[in-house]
């Protein structure tokens, strides 16, 4: 579809497989935690019934932090399930076999396995780290485009509304959409609705649907003040999500909109200003959400 849109959001940028991972382990343990803390809540309340156990230490002497310990076991433990899980979908042949998890027809199918020397150091282990060239190959014919599979958007929106966050958009942030080593990127915001769809505001212009004759559009939204300004808690809300659920900040930002005022002097250095690539890479020392401006625009092929 040949479109372009702007969304102004406050909010972070994440690898999105680190959101698919957490809104994937978060549907399926969601119930589980939600009976722990329900349980935390009647020990509070001094309404916790155990029964009278042999040792010494019933459920009744518990520090109150061990409830968040436990859950953030449980929490942490599905999320490598997630990452397990989708690494064995996406692994190549070669670091199939070398882990010894090849199949008799796969090992028919490529003869070169029996042959080949594979280091397990080679294999991909880490979706920190995509270090098998072939795996990079393997899966390239079909870029991942993790907020596009049926039902994780859902899923993606049912963990972050539980932060009053949103993600706006499941298109994803690409520096360069044809390299498979190039992160994919998902925002994650504080909820915004635009009057006209009820739905995240996205400035959209849609030139498919236009007259053939006509090859531009343009579209403007309008802002009430008070969708601007952020609620107290905010900022601890983003922390506690990418804390709890481990996700990957990546700050891909080109420049900052400062008032007049805090404007640099024109000789200052540029690399003030565009980070390098190992620093984009770091995750914030503490997650640091802001407003941002996002510009996206893709044509028919
Ligand atoms: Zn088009
Ligand atoms: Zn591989």
């Amino acid at each position: 579809m040949c479109r372009s849109s702007a969304t102004l959001f406050y909010g972070v940028w994440v690898r999105s497989w680190s959101l698919a991972f957490a809104a994937d382990a978060y549907d399926k343990i969601q119930p589980t935690l939600l009976a722990i803390d329900l349980i935390a809540r009647r020990w509070r309340d001094g309404k916790l019934e155990v029964e009278e156990q042999e040792r010494n230490t019933t459920a009744r002497d518990l520090p109150g932090e061990v409830w968040e310990l436990v859950k953030q076991e449980l929490i942490d433990f599905a999320l490598a399930e997630q990452a397990a899980v989708h690494l064995a979908y996406y692994r190549c042949p070669s670091c199939t076999h070398a882990l010894g998890q090849s199949t008799e027809d796969k090992t028919r199918q490529y003869q070169v396995l029996r042959t080949e020397a594979w280091e397990i150091k080679d294999v991909w282990t880490s979706w920190d780290d995509l270090r098998c060239k072939r795996c990079i190959k393997w899966v390239g014919g079909s870029p991942f485009y993790w907020m596009q599979e049926p039902g994780r958007s859902r899923k993606v929106n049912r963990l972050l509304s539980s932060f009053g966050l949103c993600m706006p958009s499941v298109v994803p942030y690409k520096e360069d959409s044809q390299k498979i080593e190039s992160p994919e990127l998902s925002p994650v915001a504080l909820k915004l609705e635009s009057s006209l769809s009820g739905r995240f505001p996205e400035v959209d212009t849609d030139l498919c649907r236009q007259e053939f004759s006509n090859c531009a559009t343009s579209n403007t939204y309008a802002f009430e003040a008070s969708a601007l300004s952020l609620p107290a808690d905010v900022d601890y809300r983003f922390r506690r999500l990418i804390q709890t659920y481990r996700l990957r900040v990546v700050d891909p930002t080109m420049s900052t909109i400062v008032p007049l005022s805090e404007l640099q002097p024109p000789s200052s250095d540029i690399s003030a200003t565009r980070q390098t690539t190992a620093e984009q890479e770091e995750p914030f020392a503490e997650a640091e959400p802001r407003w941002m401006l996002w510009s996206f625009a893709s044509v028919c092929w």
